[in-house]
């Protein structure tokens, strides 16, 4: 068993301080374990999430921005308790926006005309019914092994509106947005069948925390760390595990090694890493040693991790009228158009027209003066090339085009870019068609050495958390949070049992 008695001279490292990590340290804390040390690759705590104040006093999220759902959502439940929520009589999508009229999204076509508001709510409304019933798993068996795009043209077929042109388009538009949720390139390469596992928590989508953002849930986890447990700008490069086998290295005391790219190197009883699919992905292979095994390799290759980038732009001050929550482009040819799709699947033409991709643009809680644009994919990472400047014009342009309104340059920009942050490479998780997403987040979540294959050395060496092993909750905030907890419980009943 463990060569240390207890949990308060176990030592753990974990990697990485995104919500994950640091729920995995304050749950291990708050049950005695005395030997925690989080190594953080980058300056700053909380990975995806990442709360700025770039221009002014007023935060921008670059990262999470919501709180998705209440019922049984962790966070949801310390930002209750330590008001952080944005204050209102609901804390919803845009109840943030000093308004005195219900906001709403203006939809502009390619010819500078306004898609008229019924038919938006019609076909979106139709939209939203057709996904939920690939979320409540109610797929007719012929849609149930087709990609989501390909469920949803089929099924969409079938509504009267889609035998106009502004009834397809504003289809497009639906899909294109969904690519958002979905973090992915297209939804012709997302599972229709495998979404069903995704489980939404009861009580608004939407939730807005207030001033301090994201980054206020993230200082209540802090604040129960003794200071020095966590090292930041400290990249991890390999985990040396299975050190300790039975016979073997009697001076060896601990079954892991940990070192960093500096040089620096950590004995352990246990590691927990939290790094996000995308650095698996790119790092997997030469991280561990021993090589992980077989089965969480090929889940790692197996789910999709995808890109969604935002696109700020600031203005001196607002052009658009007081009720309007963002304008939408609805393009006459849009790249989830399945046409389009298929004659861009191969080459480089896509890169053209990348700025297709950009769905719209939203007003910002809490910044009256700026607009937040989206763009997922490919045509993300595209753009993460370009320069903040070219990217500024060609989305003033666009705006121009669409709404025919006086609009000003650009004062500031601020543009993610977490398709190449190598310490992220990517957004969220998805379910590629053809995947098994509940057996490789099973894949992916389980701790080394397998249990069945101990034979004698210490179990629990290597353990996995991170939003991507969440079965139900991947993609959210909560989720990884719940993964951090998951494992520091795995730890917690170790030295209990
Ligand atoms: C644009 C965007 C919008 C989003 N919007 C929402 C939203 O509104 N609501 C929601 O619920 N979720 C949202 N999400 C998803 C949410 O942010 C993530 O699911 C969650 O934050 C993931 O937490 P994590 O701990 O699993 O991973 P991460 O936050 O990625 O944490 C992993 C940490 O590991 C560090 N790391 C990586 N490599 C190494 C290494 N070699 N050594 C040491 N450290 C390393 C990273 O720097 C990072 O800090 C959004 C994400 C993005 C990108």
């Amino acid at each position: 068993m463990s060569c240390c008695s207890g949990r308060e001279n176990a030592k753990v490292v974990i990697v990485g301080s995104g919500f994950a990590g640091l729920a995995a340290a304050a749950t291990l804390v708050k049950a005695g374990f005395e030997n925690i040390l989080v190594l953080e690759a980058k300056e700053r705590v909380g990975g995806r999430v990442h709360t700025t104040k770039p221009f002014t006093e007023n935060i921008i999220e670059v990262g999470a921005n919501w709180i998705h759902g209440r019922k049984g959502n962790p966070l949801y439940k310390i930002a209750t308790e330590e008001n952080l929520l944005c204050e209102g009589p609901s804390a919803s999508k845009n109840m943030c926006l000093p308004r005195s009229v219900t906001p709403q999204d203006y939809f502009f076509k390619e010819d500078g005309k306004q898609v008229s508001t019924k038919l938006v709510d019609q076909v979106c409304s139709h939209f939203s019914k057709l996904t939920d019933k690939a979320f409540d798993d109610e797929l007719k068996q012929k849609h149930r092994n087709l990609s989501l795009g390909a469920y949803l043209d089929d099924a969409f077929s079938e509504f009267p509106l889609a035998a106009t042109e502004d009834g397809q388009q504003v289809f497009e538009w639906c899909k294109r947005t969904e690519c958002t949720d979905e973090a992915c390139s297209s939804l012709y390469e997302v599972s229709a069948s495998q979404i069903s596992y995704y489980t939404a928590l009861e009580g608004g989508f939407f939730n807005t925390l207030g001033p301090g953002g994201y980054q206020a849930i993230l200082d209540v986890l802090l604040r129960d760390l003794p200071s020095g447990t966590i090292q930041c700008s400290a990249p991890v490069k390999s985990i040396r595990w299975d050190l300790v086998r039975k016979g073997h290295c009697e001076d060896q005391r601990y079954p892991v090694q940990v070192v960093c790219a500096n040089g620096q190197s950590f004995e352990a009883d246990h590691v927990i890493v939290t790094v996000s699919l995308g650095v698996l992905k790119d790092k997997a292979t030469t991280m561990f040693e021993p090589p992980l095994p077989k089965k969480k390799l090929s889940a790692i290759e197996n789910i999709g991790f995808g890109i969604v980038d935002k696109i700020f732009l600031f203005f001196e001050k607002s052009f658009w009228p007081d009720d309007c929550a963002g304008v939408q482009v609805v393009w006459k040819e849009g790249p989830e158009d399945k046409d389009v799709y298929e004659s861009q699947s191969g080459g480089e033409a896509w890169k053209k027209t990348w700025f297709k991709k950009i769905t719209g643009f939203d007003t910002v809680a809490r910044y009256p003066t700026a607009l937040c644009g989206w763009i997922t994919g490919r045509e993300a990472l595209y753009m993460e090339n370009l320069q903040d400047r070219e990217i500024g014009d060609i989305c003033v342009r666009l705006l121009r085009s669409f709404t025919g309104w006086s609009v000003p340059e650009v004062s500031q920009t601020l543009i993610s870019r977490w398709g190449s942050d190598s310490h992220v490479r990517g957004s969220y998780t998805f379910i590629p068609d053809g995947v098994d997403g509940v057996k490789a987040h099973k894949a992916l979540a389980s701790p080394l050495p397998p249990k069945d294959k101990c034979r004698g050395r210490k179990h629990l060496q290597v353990l996995f958390a991170g939003e991507a092993t969440h079965v139900n909750f991947y993609t959210t905030t909560h989720g990884a949070y719940l993964t951090g907890v998951r494992e520091a419980e795995r730890l917690i009943s170790y030295y209990t049992d």
